[in-house]
């Protein structure tokens, strides 16, 4: 059986020898309790928080008050809702609230809208185009009075395909809607500058970024407009009484190096993707029977959703075992249940079910490309 071709970065990345090594003192040599502060253990563990929160506010273009640390994107995204779903209770308990995301999000978004709704929550999904992109003009017929939230994806986890955020922001903003994103897979592929641009709350989380899993963060606006929310994870005081419970320290650490080395490589490793996606399209352009789901110009170089039509999904198992691909999101696909993303965008069951995405990363190379396409191209020939 030959070595398999790792090609699932959007599920999660391996970490990167520079983040690891950055890690690795503090799980023994630096192990006090950041909170510690009455001697030079704790100091030497917060001096690692305090130099990752610095890394994280580089590539986010933000301050570091505004950071907060979490145990990932899906406790970013349930913060983000619930705590301003709380605060905006808490500040007029009789005030309705209406939220706008779409049918695309990754499930940590889509599984909090059922205990939203419970809350009295009112909750429209903007249907996205053929693409799974969600349009101005068709988001702009869904806001009322009512729209106090929107939270839409930045990079979509399946497709890869990118959403007009800014835009969005705007329009969030000049109707003074809070405007919520989850940045899990655009984090350190797109330039992100919050100081400019009109996001309220970002979400995004260490494992797909070289970092280590178990770890990620919550971008809060600390100015113009200044945003509250209600603390998810009640306890100690950590991080200002917003988010308690003693700080993953190592995770921590991992998080803001991974956002260091995404940013110092960012120009050259999205070049390099680019390329590989070049070629990749290239070659299964003569094959119509594969069909690409998601068009270049709207995408990250990174993701390519692929259709293999009339090949059944136990043939693809079999004959691409040695492609390590995922059949929808990772963390539907355990239930092998038909991706609620690729129903959003219109393709039936069975399309659907002979659908694979392919996620390149850093460790892909070029000599990979050519087994790749052969092994992909093969089914049909
Ligand atoms: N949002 C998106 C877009 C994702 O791709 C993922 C990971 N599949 C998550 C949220 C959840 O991230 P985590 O594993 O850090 O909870």
């Amino acid at each position: 059986m030959p070595k398999p071709i790792y090609l699932d970065y959007n599920a999660t990345t391996p970490v990167v020898d520079e983040v690891l090594n950055e890690m690795l003192p503090y799980f023994k040599e630096h192990f006090g309790n950041p909170s510690s502060q009455g001697h030079s253990f704790g100091w030497k563990a917060d001096l690692g928080v305090q130099k990752s929160k610095k890394q994280v506010a580089e590539v986010l273009g933000c301050t570091l008050k505004e950071i907060y640390f979490t145990s990932g994107a899906t406790e970013s995204n349930n913060w983000a809702l619930l705590g301003l779903v709380s605060q905006l209770k808490k500040n007029s308990p009789s005030q309705p609230i209406h939220l706008l995301t779409s049918p695309v999000e990754h499930k940590s978004i889509l599984g909090l809208l059922e205990p939203l709704k419970h809350q009295g929550v009112e909750i429209d999904l903007v249907p996205v185009n053929a693409h799974g992109i969600v349009e101005i003009e068709t988001l702009k017929k869904f806001i009322r009075p009512e729209t106090k939230i929107m939270s839409f994806m930045w990079v979509n986890n399946e497709l890869g395909v990118i959403n007009p955020i800014l835009e969005i922001g705007q329009i969030a903003h000049e109707q003074k809607i809070y405007f919520h994103t989850d940045a899990t897979q655009a984090v350190g592929k797109i330039k992100i500058d919050l100081k400019n641009t009109p996001i309220d709350l970002l979400t995004f989380s260490g494992h797909k970024i070289y970092g280590p899993k178990g770890v990620g963060a919550l971008y809060v606006r600390g100015s113009s407009p200044h945003i509250e929310i209600e603390p998810l994870i009640w306890g100690g005081g950590q991080q200002g009484g917003q988010r308690a419970g003693t700080l993953n320290v190592t995770g921590i650490v991992g998080l803001g190096a991974a956002c260091a080395w995404m940013e110092q490589n960012r120009e050259s490793e999205q070049k390099r993707m680019a390329e590989f996606n070049y070629q990749l399209r290239q070659s299964l352009a003569h094959f119509p029977q594969i069909q690409i789901n998601n068009p270049s110009e709207v995408s990250v170089p990174q993701t390519l959703s692929l259709t293999f039509k009339t090949i059944s999904q136990d043939k693809l198992a079999l004959r691409l075992s040695h492609l390590a691909m995922s059949a929808t999101s990772a963390c539907g696909s355990g239930s092998f249940e038909t991706s609620h993303v690729l129903k959003s965008i219109g393709l039936s069951g069975d399309l659907a079910r002979q659908t694979l995405r392919l996620s390149m990363g850093h460790f892909l190379q070029n000599e990979d490309l050519v087994k790749i396409t052969d092994s992909l191209t093969s089914l049909y020939t």
